[in-house]
C-alpha cells in the first residue's frame, strides 16, 4: 500500500484503514465507476495553500476542522460546495501578508497632495497633521478622517493619495444603499449563498492585512428590521473597539488593527450619531467657477488626454472654452461633469487624430503602389536611375507633407455645440422663471452640494385649500403651511388687493409647487422663499430676479439661522445670481465663503420676514407695515 493520495500521509496502510476511513473503498469504487482523483488533488492542495497562508493558531485549528469535514464528504454531497468555498476563503485571506511600511516622508506627502489636488489648502493641512501624528506613532489608534462634501470634490482621491504617502494599497467599499447588516457582517453558512461581508471581501481583494480602507458613502446606509448597520460599522471604527472584526460567514475574527479606515459621505445630517462621534470630520463644500478652471487646465485636461492617447499636438482646449464648459454645460459642486465634458472632447479629438492616421496610411499604401507600377512600366535597365529619382520625386513631393505634425483641434463654440451638444444652462434662467408673479427663487442644500431651487404658486378657485407637489418632505410641508398663515394673518398690513374682499383664501384655492419633482426635498430653509413666493403672487408682482434667498420662518415672521450656507452661496454664484438675502444669524458662517465670491455678491442679512420681503422687491417693499408683531 503507497502514500494515501487524498490525506498525503500514509493512514491508508495502517491495518485498521477500514475504521479510519473508507478512503481505498472511494478510491476502488471511483476507478470502477472511471472518475479521477481530480478532487482528492484538490483538496492536497488547498491544504497546501491554507498551510501558506499562515493562520493564527486559532483560526488554523477551526481551519482544519472544517477540512476534516469536508474530506469526509463526496463532491456530490450538499455542503461539499459551500464547505470549499469557506476554506479557500480562509486560504486566500492575508492572514500574515501585509505591505511593506515604510516610515511616513512628510515633505513628499505634501508634494504629492499638491500635484495631485488643486486648492483646498485647510484639508491637505489636516491630512499632513495626520500623517505626522502616524509617523511618530504608528500604532496610533486616531479618529477615523470622513471626508464630507457633495460628489466630485476630491473625497475618494484625497483617499488614495493618503494611501499613496503611507505606501499602502488602497481599497474602497461603497456602502451606498446598503440597508442589510449582513452586507456589512456576512451572512451565516447556514444560509443558502452565504458570502462574507464587503469588509472581508475587500480585504481578500487587496491581499494585505495593513491597506488603506475607505468606506464610502457611509452617510447612505441604513437601518431596518435585518439589523442595524451603525453598530457593524461602529466595531471597526471605534478606535478602541477595532482589533478584530467579527465576520459572520468568516466565524474565526480577523484582525483589523492595522488597517487604516477612512470614511465619505455626502452630508453628516444623515449619519447616525454614534458613528459620528467616532470620526473626524473634513468639510469639503466644493469649488468656485475659477477653482474649477485651474482644476481643469492643471489636472483634468493633462489626465483625459493620456487616457485618450493624444496630447496637446492633436487638442488645443483654451481657457475661454472651458469657462464656457462651466458655465453652460454644468452646474455642480464638483468637477465630476466638468471631467466628463472634456473627455468627450478628447474622444472627439481621439476619433479626428485615428481618421487622419488611416487616410495617411492608405495613401502611403497607394503611393509605394504608383511607385511600385511606375518602375515596371519603365522597362530597361537604363531606366533604373531614373526610376530611383521619380520614386525619390514623389517622395518628397507627396510622402512628406503627410508626415507633418497634426493640425490640433482647436475647441470652440462651435466645436462645443457639435460635440456636446445645445448648452444645458445660461445665465437667463432666473430671469426668465421669475417673470411672472408667484415665483420665488431659493436657495437649498442637498447631497450634490448648494442648488438653487424655484419656488412657484399659482391661485385658482376652489374652497381655500392648500395644495403642495414636488416630491416633499413633512418639514418643508409644515413650512408651507406656516408661510400661508403668516402671509394670510397679515394680509391687511402688506396691504394685498385681494384682501380689500375678505379672506385672502375665499373660494380660492393656492398651490405651491416645487420643480424638479423627481428630487426629493426636505429642510426649513426654503420658508422666507414660500412667503415671498405667496406674497408676489397675491400682491401680483415680480419677485427681483436676479435675488435668491435662504432660510427658516417661525409663526411670528422671525427668520432663523439655516445650514450649508457656502455651499448655497457657492449655487447662486454659478447660476449667476448676484444678490442673496440670508438670515442676520447666519453672518458668521459668511467667513468660509472665498472672498473672490463675496467680492462679486451683495450678501443681505435679515431678521425679520419684512426685512425679507423689502429686499426681495424691486424698489422695497411699499406696503411695508408699520407695527410688528
Ligand atoms: P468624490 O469622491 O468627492 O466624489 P473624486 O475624488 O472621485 O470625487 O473626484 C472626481 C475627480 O475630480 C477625480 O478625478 C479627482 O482627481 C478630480 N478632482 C477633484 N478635486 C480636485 C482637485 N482639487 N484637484 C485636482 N483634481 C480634483
Amino acid at each position: 500500500m503507497g502514500r494515501c493520495q487524498r490525506h498525503d500521509r500514509s493512514c491508508c496502510s495502517s491495518r485498521r484503514w477500514w475504521v479510519l476511513h473508507d478512503c481505498w473503498q472511494i478510491r476502488a469504487i471511483k476507478n470502477e465507476l472511471g472518475e479521477n482523483d481530480d478532487d482528492e488533488d484538490d483538496v492536497v492542495s488547498l491544504e497546501k495553500k491554507m498551510q501558506e497562508a499562515a493562520m493564527p493558531p486559532n483560526v488554523w485549528k477551526h481551519a482544519q476542522r472544517e477540512l476534516r469535514r469536508l474530506r469526509k464528504m463526496q463532491p456530490q454531497q450538499p455542503g461539499y460546495g459551500t464547505s470549499r468555498t469557506y476554506l479557500e476563503l480562509l486560504a486566500e485571506l492575508p492572514w500574515k501578508i501585509a505591505s511593506e511600511e515604510h516610515e511616513v516622508d512628510l515633505a513628499a506627502a505634501k508634494v504629492r497632495l499638491d500635484s495631485e489636488h488643486y486648492g483646498l489648502s485647510k484639508v491637505k493641512k489636516r491630512i499632513i497633521e495626520y500623517l505626522a501624528v502616524r509617523k511618530l506613532k504608528p500604532d496610533a489608534r486616531g479618529p477615523v478622517l470622513c471626508f464630507v462634501g457633495p460628489p466630485g470634490v476630491g473625497k475618494t482621491s484625497l483617499a488614495s493619495s493618503i494611501a499613496g504617502a503611507l505606501g499602502r494599497r488602497f481599497i474602497r467599499i461603497s456602502l451606498g444603499g446598503v440597508k442589510d447588516e449582513a452586507d456589512i457582517r456576512g451572512h451565516r453558512r447556514t444560509y443558502i449563498g452565504s458570502m462574507p461581508g464587503r469588509l472581508i471581501d475587500g480585504i481578500k481583494r487587496v491581499g494585505v492585512n495593513n491597506p488603506v480602507m475607505l468606506l464610502d458613502e457611509i452617510d447612505k446606509t441604513g437601518t431596518d428590521v435585518r439589523g442595524d448597520l451603525a453598530s457593524a460599522l461602529l466595531e471597526v471604527l471605534d478606535p478602541e473597539q477595532n482589533k478584530t472584526f467579527n465576520d459572520h460567514y468568516l466565524n474565526v475574527p480577523f484582525d483589523v488593527s492595522k488597517v487604516v479606515f477612512l470614511a465619505t459621505a455626502n452630508r453628516m445630517q444623515s449619519m447616525p450619531a454614534p458613528l459620528l462621534d467616532r470620526m473626524e470630520i473634513i468639510e469639503l463644500p466644493g469649488y468656485t467657477c475659477e477653482e474649477k478652471l485651474r482644476i481643469a487646465v492643471l489636472h483634468l485636461i493633462p489626465r483625459v488626454l493620456e487616457q485618450h492617447g493624444i496630447t496637446n499636438e492633436h487638442i488645443s482646449i483654451p481657457e475661454a472654452t472651458v469657462e464656457l464648459i462651466i458655465q453652460r454645460y454644468t452646474r455642480e459642486a464638483g468637477v465630476r461633469n466638468l471631467g466628463r465634458h472634456l473627455a468627450a472632447l478628447a474622444r472627439a479629438a481621439a476619433v479626428k487624430v485615428a481618421e487622419k492616421e488611416q487616410s495617411v496610411r492608405l495613401s502611403r499604401e497607394m503611393q509605394t503602389e504608383m511607385i511600385y507600377h511606375g518602375a515596371q512600366g519603365l522597362g530597361a535597365a537604363a531606366a533604373e536611375a531614373d526610376m530611383e529619382e521619380e520614386a525619390m520625386g514623389i517622395r518628397e513631393k507627396e510622402i512628406i507633407p503627410l508626415a507633418t505634425k497634426p493640425d490640433p483641434l482647436l475647441v470652440d463654440e462651435v466645436v462645443l455645440d457639435t460635440v456636446l451638444g445645445p448648452p444645458k444652462f445660461d445665465g437667463r434662467e432666473a430671469a426668465e422663471r421669475v417673470a411672472t408673479p408667484g415665483v420665488a427663487v431659493g436657495l437649498v442644500w442637498t447631497e450634490v452640494g448648494g442648488e438653487v431651487l424655484f419656488v412657484e404658486s399659482t391661485a385658482m378657485l376652489g374652497k381655500g385649500d392648500l395644495h403642495l407637489t414636488g416630491q416633499l418632505g413633512d418639514i418643508i410641508k409644515e413650512s408651507a403651511h406656516i408661510a400661508l398663515t403668516w402671509v394670510r394673518a397679515r394680509s391687511a398690513e402688506l396691504k394685498l388687493p385681494v384682501a380689500e374682499a375678505g379672506s385672502l383664501m375665499k373660494e380660492r384655492d393656492i398651490h405651491i409647487h416645487f420643480p424638479a419633482g423627481a428630487v426629493p426635498k426636505d429642510g426649513p430653509s426654503a420658508g422666507v422663499t414660500l412667503v415671498t413666493a405667496l406674497v408676489s403672487l397675491f400682491a401680483k408682482r415680480n419677485v427681483r430676479a436676479d435675488t435668491a434667498m435662504t432660510g427658516e420662518m417661525t409663526l411670528r415672521g422671525l427668520v432663523l439661522p439655516v445650514g450649508g450656507i457656502k455651499d448655497k452661496i457657492l449655487a447662486a454664484h454659478r447660476c449667476g445670481i448676484r444678490r442673496v438675502i440670508l438670515p442676520e444669524r447666519n453672518r458668521k458662517d459668511l467667513q468660509e465663503v472665498p472672498a473672490a465670491i463675496l467680492k462679486n455678491m451683495e450678501i443681505i442679512l435679515a431678521k425679520r420676514m419684512e426685512d425679507v420681503l423689502h429686499q426681495a422687491f424691486e424698489g422695497g417693499c411699499p406696503w411695508k407695515p408699520a407695527s410688528r408683531l
